[in-house]
């Protein structure tokens, strides 16, 4: 899938490459869901790929493209934290070396990706610096963090690092619709949602999260006989979460839309009638603190803690 902030990393790669200026290492900082694993990964395709005319991203059907999207590929080696560890560990780390030390097949690159590179320990780290120190030829090495003031600094001083820069709410808004085919009223929602992460906003598409606010807005914020048990609303946290979002974002739009700010502001653009009749009967005070309320819920939920008591505050204001 083309990934819109990285294709322009994608296309200096393949720039640098052809001027035979790529560096020894990279390290791409950007938060979680921007796409950095899946950046490296079209990086190792496009090194890669059989078809040598669809160079940018790599074609994504032949042999090499298929072998490298499920990580099985002799010249592109994915290390990353195993489930039952804290960190990866140096066996992990040398083992990676050794295979790059192995004949890369005649013109190819060899790729190493390490995915959450804040996790190397001590000794991953001292093991992998040696060999960014002195990369064995024809290689090429990928680090990925959301955190990189917890990266080694002897590590970080020897890569170049590749910030990943959120989309603007236009550029997002027309990536969903022409990409992801929405329609006008889901990607503008999911613009507003994404922050302008677009794995984020695929994973919002897939989760069919447009259309599960809405059932929210009625059931729960539009409803005077709502179930009072949160419980029975919601499924799973990922759920929970995106009930207070929902609350939160309502009642955000309705001191927005009280103020008289352009539609175009308002996150629930698909729902501006019953905002226009739910915002008549409150005052603006009674919406913020109801608004209040649900910054409370968040960071209870962040925070593991009961959140459904600030919920039902929120509720209970708006709720005359
Ligand atoms: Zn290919």
């Amino acid at each position: 899938m083309t990934n819109l902030a990285g294709t322009e990393i994608i296309e200096r790669f393949t720039e640098l490459r052809a001027k035979g200026k790529l560096a020894h290492a990279y390290l791409f900082i950007g938060p979680q869901g921007s796409g950095k694993l899946e950046v490296a990964l079209s990086i190792a395709s496009s090194f890669n790929c059989e078809q040598v005319s669809s160079v940018k991203n790599g074609c994504g059907r032949c042999s090499s493209c298929l072998n490298i999207l499920s990580h099985s590929h002799p010249n592109v080696i994915l290390v990353e934290k195993e489930e039952e560890k804290t960190q990866i560990t140096i066996e992990q780390i040398r083992q990676a070396v050794d295979v790059l030390r192995l004949a890369a097949l005649i013109g190819k690159i060899k790729v190493c990706i390490i995915k959450n590179a804040e996790l190397l320990g001590l000794d991953a780290g001292s093991a992998l610096l040696k060999t960014l120190e002195e990369p064995p030829g024809n290689t090429l090495f990928m680090l990925t963090t959301s955190q990189p003031q917890r990266i080694l600094p002897t590590v970080q001083s020897r890569a170049q690092a590749v910030y990943f820069k959120p989309l603007s709410f236009s550029r997002m808004n027309k990536f969903l619709k022409e990409e992801l085919s929405l329609s006008s009223e889901q990607a503008h929602y999911i613009s507003y949602l994404s922050q302008g992460y677009e794995k984020r906003a695929v994973e919002m598409k897939e989760a069919g999260v447009f259309d599960r606010k809405n059932e929210f807005i009625d059931s729960f914020i539009l409803s005077d006989s709502y179930d009072s048990r949160i419980k029975d609303l919601t499924d799973g946290k990922e759920d929970e979460r995106l009930l207070i979002s929902t609350l939160q974002a309502w009642l955000r739009d309705a001191i927005l839309f009280k103020a008289g700010v352009e539609d175009s502001r308002i996150i629930n653009n698909d729902r501006k009638k019953e905002l226009g009749a739910f915002v008549l009967r409150f005052s603006f005070s009674e919406l913020t603190e109801a608004y209040d309320e649900t910054l409370k819920a968040m960071q209870a939920f962040y925070d593991n803690l009961n959140f459904r008591v600030a919920l039902m505050l929120a509720k209970a204001k708006i709720n005359k």
